[in-house]
């Protein structure tokens, strides 16, 4: 059965947790991935105003993880094992806010991927149990100053600038993750067009993979690569990231006036 999450802003609280059930939120009493529970309180969902749906202790990403990709950027091999960069938790963007082009880069572009949310702690998971420890899927933009990525050669501060890291807008538990199509578009037309099925490591694999090295909490979230077609964003830019099952994702471009 597929569930949808999300969060809320709550009026005169803290944002809360809730399950999308048709036209109604009901609200839980702490993250789902944490044990909270459905309580009575509901909302209509078109009076809720979406937050962040997640709150992980880190976002990992992978790099280089669909062939097309690989190519674009100039490379020739498929890597061997999964390239692994993290994201500060900083960088995370609510769905319907605003990407902020820093003053240091020339050149920020979209990347869609597919988001990975863990529903339960684990370390050295195998591959073969590797999905029993997933809550839910989302959609995720990594975005990326090209240029920044580029010069520093490694990618802290390219893919770690605040509102770097939209998310959402929901998180749905109960999907296939192995085939679904992404899309991404600013202002209306396509940019991105890919499959999970074109994955060079599988979401079970990445699951498994980085648990080797880190242990994985409830919430976490891992960012799966991006398919080809990454491209420039610009002042008054409107980017649109969809994954099939799961919803789009609505972010502004502006540049940071500080
Ligand atoms: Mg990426």
């Amino acid at each position: 059965m597929t569930l949808r999450y999300g969060r809320f802003a709550v009026p005169d609280t803290k944002a809360r947790y809730g399950r999308i059930d048709g036209f109604t939120v009901r609200l839980f009493d702490g993250p789902p991935w944490r044990g909270g529970k459905e309580t009575d309180d509901t909302l209509p969902l078109a009076a809720c105003d979406r937050v962040c749906p997640v709150a992980p202790t880190k976002i990992v990403c992978v790099g280089r993880n669909y062939g097309a990709h690989i190519e674009e950027i100039g490379g020739s091999e498929f890597p061997k094992e999964p390239i692994l960069c993290l994201k500060p938790t900083s960088s995370l963007l609510e769905p319907g806010g605003t990407i902020r082009l820093p003053r240091e880069s020339e050149r920020v572009e979209h990347e869609i991927e597919l988001g990975v949310v863990i529903g339960h702690r684990c370390r050295r998971v195998p591959v073969a149990h590797a999905l029993d420890q997933v809550f839910g899927y989302t959609v995720v933009g990594d975005i990326t100053a090209r240029d920044l990525q580029k010069r520093d050669g490694q990618w802290a501060r390219s893919k770690g600038f605040d509102s770097f890291c939209p998310v959402g807008p929901e998180i749905v538990a109960g999907i296939n993750p192995n085939a679904l199509s992404l899309h991404a578009r600013v202002n209306g037309v396509e940019r991105q067009a890919g499959n999970t099925r074109d994955m060079v490591f599988s979401v079970a694999e990445i699951v498994s993979f980085v648990s080797q090295t880190m242990t994985l909490e409830p919430g976490d979230l891992i960012s799966t690569g991006t398919p080809d077609g990454v491209g420039i964003l610009a002042e008054g830019d409107m980017l649109e990231m969809e994954i099939e099952h799961i919803g789009v994702l609505r972010v502004a471009v502006r540049k940071e006036r500080v």
